[in-house]
């Protein structure tokens, strides 16, 4: 195979050039006044041109419970969790009294030592 010329930052940002993302196309609910995308059914509302798609009422209650489930569980987790950051807090807590310890003691340790 042939040895590639290699490309040149002139040739690597032109191609970027067009990588560029656009700003999604948002229009007003004509119910709600939300913005919503564009031939997507609103979200806060749950209608596409005035008529009811999406049961918002039911959503919010899955979602609530969603949440719940989610909260129980990192309610859990952060039981297990909950131990390590206060050992970590009771090791940084401790660690000053030590370095106040350790200070006091290396000093006496000076003074015996002479
Ligand atoms: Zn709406």
């Amino acid at each position: 195979m042939g040895v590639r010329m290699r490309l040149t930052r002139a040739k690597t940002k032109s191609r970027r050039s067009h990588h560029a993302l656009s700003e999604p196309r948002l229009s007003k609910c004509v119910d709600c006044g939300e913005p919503v995308l564009r031939h997507r059914a609103c979200e806060s509302c749950g209608k596409y041109r005035g008529r009811a798609v999406i049961d918002v009422a039911l959503k919010a209650e899955k979602k609530e419970k969603r949440e719940k489930k989610k909260r129980a569980e990192a309610g859990a987790g952060q039981k297990e969790r909950g131990d390590a950051p206060k050992a970590e807090e009771k090791e940084v807590q401790t660690a000053p009294e030590v370095e106040q310890k350790a200070g006091p003691i290396s000093v006496e340790e000076m003074a015996r030592r002479g």
